[in-house]
């Protein structure tokens, strides 16, 4: 029979609930449970992948295409298993499901209401996790904070469950901040207290507390905490900040959550083997030489917005044992002041994702600059399509070269729509998306880099390169090294004059791990490592 542990936050948003309820995963799995984590989200949008960066953060891709919130690439890193589209439901997704129910007639002429069609709906979908991959625990993080009026049949819902699974096959958690309040000098359990009482009054009483702090927890505020909260005193468990996500885990077992939580659900303890988690956050924490990587960008004002590639860089540094630092640099002010201002000192240079004309030119420009001052290079999907618009222009000399996207009746669309693409007009999950084969030329970065002839990797776009200009792109000195498997959609570039440039059409981000680098970052940050080295040592050869 599946467990259930439901995870909500109370007082604040942004406590770091994702975190929480990843790092529980991390510890059932080095306890040989199986785990599959699951996103409740409030919000009406069928999914984020129509929302702008600037609200809501990076879309995360799983493998079966499904557009996510940013949270599912934490469960995939820190449980290294692979989320789908079951495991991200929103109140729109909900809705949409029971209003295509009710104008099939399937209510059989009912009243359609919150209580009980959109909760049961939630259940369904709670449930279908737990039959379709049959883990021994689901992980269900309830987003939002108790007390909005968003989460209300969420919250409803998880209390129904109760009865209907079992008091023994299901535990409540809720993560909670307990703010250190200066001009007292003391810690603050009372926005605790309040937060609990509201989901008490919603019929919810929470098994364990997680005390999101930034210091220990001070004497007695436990016991205070206990007493208050109902919740007896081992389960009240300090989560205090850390300098880095990844030691979460390792703090949370210290402080004993996985025992506490397979007591409450009757499972049988089993002793953690954390040895590989542990050794990466020490290696995380004795960084060696450092290593600037630029990623030029339009959201970079929300550093979340690129969140899985910000993670895919640390993997590779903590393989390599490098002191990784990102330089954020809008791509719009390399417009207005050229790329050298900015990328002269960098070690690398990432240009990610995105969509939309705004600071374009600026990632064309960092990328001429990247190829012609041969320092490592990296393009992920749009960095992909602005290398070709960069080399049409620069190389090739189309100088009215342009991608489809921003210019509808360009006279050289060296990027243009995927056929299957022509005829869509709804904007939301109408992308090429999620994981496709790619193959590789043989004898290329790519190959070295992989040591594969065939990889698969997550999409998420419109745009592909024009066939019509593969000749030209391959006569002007570029590669291609990664097309689709029957040849037709160009994955992989790459210039080989240099030392590292490669662009790619897909997000490798999303499939990178912690204790699994991914090889085009970990490749970047080597050959950054050694275009750092080359430089010093030019630097220090006297005239
Ligand atoms: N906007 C581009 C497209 O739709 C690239 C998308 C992306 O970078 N994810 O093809």
């Amino acid at each position: 029979m599946t467990k259930f542990v439901f995870v909500t936050g109370g007082v604040v948003s942004s406590i770091g609930k994702g975190i929480v309820a990843a790092s529980l995963g991390r510890l059932l799995k080095s306890r040989q449970y199986s785990v599959s984590i699951l996103k409740l989200d409030p919000y009406i949008n069928v999914d984020p992948g129509t929302m702008s960066p600037f609200q809501h953060g990076e879309v995360f891709v799983t493998d079966d295409g499904a557009e996510t919130d940013l949270d599912l690439g934490h469960y995939e890193r820190f449980t290294d298993t692979a989320m789908s589209r079951l495991n991200s439901v929103t109140t729109g997704s909900i809705y949409q499901a029971v209003i295509n129910k009710e104008r099939r007639g399937d209510y059989m002429g009912g009243t359609v209401q919150v209580i009980p069609h959109i909760t049961n709906e939630i259940k369904v979908r709670i449930l279908r996790v737990a039959k379709d991959k049959n883990p021994d625990v689901v992980i269900i993080e309830i987003g939002g904070t108790v007390g909005d009026i968003e989460s209300l049949p969420f919250l409803e819902a998880i209390r129904q469950f109760r009865t209907e699974v079992g008091r023994q096959n299901l535990i409540y958690m809720h993560v909670t901040l307990v703010p250190w309040i200066p001009s007292a000098g003391e810690m603050k359990t009372k926005p605790t207290q309040h937060s609990v009482k509201e989901l008490r009054s919603i019929g919810i009483q929470p098994d364990i507390l997680i005390c999101r702090c930034d210091r220990p927890l001070h004497p007695g505020i436990k016991e205070k905490m206990s007493r208050f909260c109902d919740v007896p005193v081992e389960c009240v468990i300090p989560a205090p900040d850390a300098k880095s996500i990844y030691e979460v885990p390792i703090l949370l077992e210290r402080e004993g959550l996985a025992h506490q939580v397979l007591t409450l659900l009757n499972l049988e303890q089993r002793p953690p083997d954390l040895n590989q988690w542990q050794s990466l956050v020490e290696r995380l924490y004795r960084p060696q030489e450092r290593l600037e990587i630029a990623i030029v960008g339009k959201y970079v004002r929300l550093n979340d917005a690129y969140l899985s590639v910000v993670e895919a860089l640390r993997h590779g540094a903590i393989a390599l044992g490098s002191d990784l630092h990102i330089r954020w640099i809008n791509s719009e002010d390399i417009e207005a002041n050229g790329a050298a201002a900015y990328l002269e000192q960098v070690a690398g240079i990432i240009v990610p994702g995105g969509f939309g004309i705004r600071g374009v030119d600026g990632k064309i420009a960092a990328i001429q600059y990247a190829r012609e001052q041969r320092i490592p290079f990296l393009g992920l999907c749009l960095g992909m399509q602005c290398c070709v618009i960069e080399w049409a222009r620069h190389l090739a000399g189309l100088e009215n070269a342009h991608s489809a996207e921003f210019e509808t009746n360009s006279q050289n669309p060296v990027i243009h729509l995927l056929p299957e693409q022509q005829d869509i007009i709804d904007l939301g999950g109408t992308m090429r998306l999620g994981l496709y084969a790619c193959r590789i030329l043989p004898g290329s970065l790519a190959e070295r880099l992989y040591g594969e002839s065939v990889i698969y990797e997550r999409h998420r776009h419109r745009y592909e390169f024009n066939n019509a200009y593969r000749s030209l792109f391959l006569e002007t000195g570029y590669q291609i090294s990664g097309t689709s498997p029957d040849g037709r959609l160009v994955e992989i570039i790459e210039y080989p004059d240099h030392p590292f440039f490669i662009a790619v059409q897909f997000h490798p981000e999303f499939r990178s791990r912690p204790n699994v680098p991914h090889p085009l970052f970990q490749g970047l940050l080597e050959a950054s490592r050694t275009h750092l080295q080359r430089r010093e040592a030019e630097v220090s050869v006297p005239l």
